[in-house]
């Protein structure tokens, strides 16, 4: 292996190279690990008499597998070897902010007085947990310069839902039921026409313009008396801040419709704009990914929906209201407008320690330095790939994220599908591929603040090498990846379609 000066490998991934068989064994399920007839835990016999269970008494043996500890935790080592982590390496799959998850955020969340607590406690004995939610909650709405905020929903997904049906309740409640319409742009993210189609809205999708941003007129077009609200995500998922927001906010409220912005890419600009001040009337925050808590593989998330003043009287319970000395939840209030309860408890505690904890971490210049950072990242790759990468809107400068379509490939017989599998080889998660369905084929990287130049330079110089051997007709090395990983191309249709999720014992 070639050292540099620095004593680091030329290239971290050259660590690759060793056999990766012997690193990653095959893991057999739990069950085909354990013995079925041991336990990994000494009972005592029971002592107690079966006749009140009047003859339903189990007659096998309980068929749990009989692992030992280090069995065990060996077991859920080794499968978490098995995929790319954001511990491991670079992961820039765009649209979702995989960063780094300061571990000082772990030690707040663990700490006994929110670790130990239950959502059923009485109000007094959770004093300071609640007072932790009212200050996450402060933070967030001075970062939006927004009057009201639901810390209740606990995704993106799940914050439009709740933004959106504040918007349906405000349009109740002012007798303009009928409006049954809500206009997505193209680069929206997917997530927003399915919010407004669950909440039974016709979706009415408006066109990008060659810049990839959408054009004022184009929505003061589609505007008539039976629009109830328009979702557009800022930055937009083409990494682009929607130059003209604040037109097209002032063209939604003239026509008495409402403005959802989709924030979950808030990580671009935050301690640098706010939202409330573009004319937003709902908006999300993805705590999960701006605020750094750990997610992916599907959770946990959670995702604060900060509201305008028109708006804040349809927010759901419950709420924190902080009264003298005390902090109280407010879980049900007589005669209000209130779109009722969207959860169980208070939100997803264990995700607002760790944004508290990110937040106070930062403090409000930190913050805009790591907004600042994601972005100058995200066009340090642009700049680094552009040569050999195809850009589908002309040389702008990008925020957060970086767009790329896959016209370099033409010809090549890679496409960006392969073009991913073979990352996974070089060591790196794969950008998102074939979103936004705006452009051919596409490519999206986001780096996000964490990483290094050292990080960056290494990743880029892999993608310039990917890119130019798909050029020169390598075409095996991508449409036989990934070759180094525990599983080749897996029939992704098959598996969604016929999942196997339930272990049948051999006879
Ligand atoms: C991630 C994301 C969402 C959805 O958030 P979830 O927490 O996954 O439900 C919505 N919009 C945008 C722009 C996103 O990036």
């Amino acid at each position: 292996m070639s050292m540099n000066s620095t004593g680091r490998p030329t290239s971290a991934n050259q660590q690759n190279k060793v056999n990766a068989a012997a690193l990653l064994p095959d893991e057999p399920l739990l069950f085909e690990v354990g013995r079925l007839d041991s336990s990994g835990v000494d009972l005592p016999e029971v002592q107690i008499d079966n006749s009140f269970l009047g003859g339903f008494e189990r007659q096998e043996k309980l068929q749990l597998h009989g692992l030992s500890e280090p069995e065990t935790m060996r077991h859920y080592v080794r499968l978490s070897r098995l995929n790319i982590s954001i511990d491991a390496s670079i992961y820039p799959l765009g649209s979702c902010t995989m960063k780094h998850n300061p571990r000082l955020n772990e030690q707040m969340a663990r700490l006994n007085g929110f670790a130990n607590i239950h959502p059923l406690q009485p109000i007094n004995t959770v004093q300071g947990a609640l007072e932790m939610i009212e200050q996450l909650a402060d933070w967030l709405m001075k970062l939006t310069n927004t009057p009201a905020i639901s810390m209740s929903p606990k995704a993106g997904a799940h914050g439009e839902l709740c933004g959106m049906m504040a918007i349906k309740a405000a349009h109740d409640a002012n007798g303009q039921s009928e409006r049954n319409i809500v206009l997505v742009p193209e680069s929206a993210h997917g997530t927003n026409p399915a919010t407004a189609a669950f909440l039974g809205y016709q979706v009415r999708s408006i066109k990008a313009n060659e810049n990839g941003t959408v054009d004022v007129s184009a929505v003061i077009e589609a505007m008539d008396e039976n629009v109830a609200a328009i979702m557009l995500t800022n930055p937009n998922t083409c990494g682009l801040f929607e130059p003209d927001i604040i037109k097209i906010a002032d063209a939604i409220h003239d026509a008495g419709a409402y403005f959802y912005c989709d924030g979950a890419n808030f990580n671009a600009i935050m301690g640098i704009v706010c939202p409330g001040d573009l004319g937003i009337d709902a908006m999300h925050i993805n705590l999960h990914k701006t605020f750094s808590t750990p997610h992916g593989g599907g959770g946990p998330g959670a995702g604060p929906v900060v509201l305008s003043e028109a708006l804040a009287p349809f927010a759901p319970v419950p709420f924190i209201k902080k009264g003298g000395d005390n902090i109280t939840l407010v879980e049900h209030v007589e005669d209000s407008q209130s779109l009722g309860r969207l959860t169980a408890f208070h939100g997803q505690t264990g995700m607002f320690i760790r944004s508290l904890s990110f937040i106070l971490s930062h403090g409000i210049d930190g913050i805009e330095q790591v907004a600042k950072d994601a972005v100058l990242n995200a066009n340090y790759v642009k700049v680094k790939l552009e040569g050999e990468f195809s850009l589908p809107f002309g040389n702008q400068h990008t925020m957060h994220e970086v767009l790329f379509d896959d016209s370099f490939l033409a010809g090549t017989g890679v496409t960006t599908l392969d073009f991913a599998k073979a990352m996974i080889d070089e060591g790196f998660h794969p950008m998102t591929m074939y979103f936004p369905l705006v452009v051919q084929g596409a490519m999206l990287i986001e780096p996000t603040e964490s990483e290094s130049k050292y990080s960056l330079d290494n990743f880029c110089q892999k993608m310039l090498e990917l890119a130019k051997d798909a050029k020169v007709g390598n075409v095996e090395r991508f449409t036989n990846a990934p070759m180094r990983a525990p599983r080749n191309r897996i029939d992704e249709t098959l598996a969604a379609r016929k999942p196997i999720l339930k272990w049948v014992k051999e006879e």
